[in-house]
């Protein structure tokens, strides 16, 4: 199906399907009434077909461009249909899963995650390990056809609710770095997991601790190759740099505009609102150039990481943009409108370390694009 034709059949089935598509409570909800929200969409969405166009035929999809899936999660975001970060999960672990799952697994497995009937995590961060991935330490040994798997991981968005995790392990030596890592594909009802959601300042548990305690796998669950699951780490990130920030800036051109309709006249400062629609704007172009990039099949790298510069300015200069221009109402409000303008202030502070941290990302744009050397 061609783009237009999409965006308009997607537009009026949305139009004609808004009352069974509108969440059942009011405001943001909380993360369990986004977590049911999102399930109930991708399902109509999935059994109407949208949730299928952009991906493979061979993973349930319909195919098409990338481009299609790209527009169906604004459309939802933009229309408040569901919570973008949690949404977008999907574009970050589906494709990896295409790419590296045994094919009979990507066959199984996709389209559960597609339709919302599954939540899946991303394990990657420890303890001792964020910003550094490589020293990763939580370790898998092979013992006949299966893996032992014993460690943390911590800060997995969604772990509380995750049927499956894409975890990356230690299958080297400890002095391995990144040539010892394998991936690996885990059900979390596996005996020997346990998962401890963590609050966090803006009032949800979005992410977890969660421990490993000789937990058995599977090898059949292999990611890529033994020994190469840095590959698929970096296949994974910039996919967490494309079509899910795409989503996110289309938020965050909704809550522009609802700001100001909601700021009181000369609140907001015009030459501030001019920076962050300028910031939006940058963040709107580049991404686009990254979806028509990721449509025409090439791959995405380092230069993601330009992408996520940008969400990350765009997304704290508006929240910085609300604390200004609702001041009152973001700090004492207690009507649902305050709560979700005061969460997402809050929430807005992880924009610079969620997908890798703003120092990271800038670092990966002086060595890797611009050639300036390593760290000393
Ligand atoms: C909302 C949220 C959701 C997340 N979800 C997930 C998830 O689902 N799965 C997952 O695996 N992880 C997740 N994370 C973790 C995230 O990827 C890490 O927090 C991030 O990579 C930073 O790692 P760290 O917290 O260990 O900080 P550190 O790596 O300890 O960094 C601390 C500070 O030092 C700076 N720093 C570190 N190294 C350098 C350097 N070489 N040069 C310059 N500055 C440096 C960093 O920029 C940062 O400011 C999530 C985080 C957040 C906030």
């Amino acid at each position: 199906m061609e783009l237009d034709a999409f965006r308009s059949s997607v537009d009026r089935w949305l139009d004609e399907h808004a009352a069974a598509l509108s969440p059942d409570h009011p405001g943001m909800g909380t993360l369990d009434q986004q977590m049911a929200q999102l399930a109930k969409v991708k399902r109509l969405a999935y059994d109407a077909g949208w949730m299928r166009w952009g991906w493979p035929e061979r993973v349930g999809g319909l195919g098409g461009s990338t481009l299609l899936r790209a527009y169906l999660g604004e459309a939802l975001t933009a229309r408040d249909l569901v919570e973008s970060g949690i949404y977008s999960l999907t574009e970050v672990l589906a494709p990896t899963m295409i790419d590296y799952a045994p094919p009979e697994l990507a066959a199984a497995m996709v389209p559960r995650l597609l339709r919302g009937d599954e939540t899946w995590c991303q394990g990657f961060s420890e303890p001792g390990t964020g910003s550094n991935l490589a020293a990763l330490s939580c370790r898998a040994t092979l013992t006949d056809d299966e893996w032992r798997i014993t460690g943390q991981k911590v800060w997995t968005s969604l772990a509380q609710y995750a049927d499956r995790c894409v975890l990356l392990t230690r299958t080297g030596a400890p002095e391995s770095a990144h040539r010892g890592i394998t991936a690996i594909f885990v059900d979390m009802a596996s005996p020997g997991i346990t998962v401890r959601p963590l609050e966090t300042m803006h009032g949800g548990a979005e992410f977890s601790e969660v421990f490993f305690d000789d937990v058995a796998v599977p090898v059949d669950r292999t990611l890529g190759e033994v020994g190469r699951g840095w590959s698929v780490a970096m296949d994974i990130l910039p996919f967490e740099r494309s079509t899910a920030l795409w989503h996110r800036g289309a938020f965050l051109n909704r809550r522009l505009e609802q700001l100001l309709a909601a700021a009181a006249a000369g609140a907001l400062a015009p030459a501030e609102v001019g920076e962050v629609f300028q910031q939006l704007y940058a963040l709107r172009a580049r991404s686009r150039a990254t979806q028509h990039r990721l449509a025409a099949g090439q791959r995405l790298g380092p230069e993601t990481s330009v992408d996520k510069i940008l969400l990350a300015t765009a997304e704290q200069g508006l929240f910085d943009l609300v604390g200004a221009g609702l001041a009152q109402d973001v700090l004492v409000g207690d009507d649902v409108s305050s709560e979700r303008w005061r969460a997402e202030l809050l929430y807005s502070r992880a924009a610079t370390i969620y997908g890798g941290s703003a120092e990271i990302q800038r670092n990966i744009v002086a060595r890797r694009m611009l050639d300036l050397g390593a760290d000393r």
